[in-house]
């Protein structure tokens, strides 16, 4: 299947003013409810991935496990969750970092990586950076490497796939609002 981009970015649906005033939420709900270009989405990121040698899908809370549970399944590779504070239950490593919205902390189980594992970061939109930048921090504290940071959308203005490239990790997104 042939990557249409025009109607993957027509079914993200903007909502101005959500969750705060000034935001415009890019809502993908109406993409997930479209099987075809689901499956586009999942389909162009298994064909960029399925020759790479990363160990490891990582997935960010939420709409990322969405995304990650797919390429884990299709490309057979464990998946970690980076899940957002208090909700996984055994010991866990956690970095603070800062959105749109505010001050946030991820989390991950301090056991899922070891020192030469290689992971794929996968989450729904890049916006500041801040939430893929604190998966790469935790990711290079179990001493592992990030294959590349990859989500579905940029949005570019907001500076967060420059802030991941600067810190030397490769950033791969399918489209970009402006
Ligand atoms: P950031 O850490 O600022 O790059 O924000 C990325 C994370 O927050 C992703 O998990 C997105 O799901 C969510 N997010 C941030 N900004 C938006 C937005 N404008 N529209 C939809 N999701 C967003």
């Amino acid at each position: 299947m042939i990557f249409d981009e025009f109607s993957i970015k027509t079914l993200v649906r903007p909502v101005p003013d959500f969750p705060k005033p000034g935001v415009v939420f890019r809502d993908i709900t109406p993409l997930l409810q479209s099987p075809k270009a689901l499956r586009m989405v999942a389909d162009s990121l298994i064909q960029r991935y399925v020759e790479s040698d990363f160990s490891h899908v990582g997935a960010l809370d939420a709409r990322g496990f969405i995304i990650g549970s797919i390429i884990a399944y299709e490309l057979n590779r464990p998946l970690i969750l980076f899940r957002k504070k208090g909700k996984l239950p055994a010991d866990v490593l956690a970095a603070s970092y800062s959105t749109e919205y505010g001050e946030a902390f991820l989390e991950v189980h301090a056991d899922s990586l070891c020192e030469g594992d290689s992971v794929l970061l996968l989450d729904d939109l890049i916006a500041t950076g801040g939430t893929l930048v604190a998966a790469a921090q935790l990711v290079r504290r179990m001493g592992a490497q990030i294959h590349e940071a990859a989500a579905i959308i940029d949005l570019p203005e907001l500076g967060g796939s420059r802030k991941l490239q600067d810190m030397g990790i490769p950033t791969f997104t399918l489209t970009a609002f402006e």
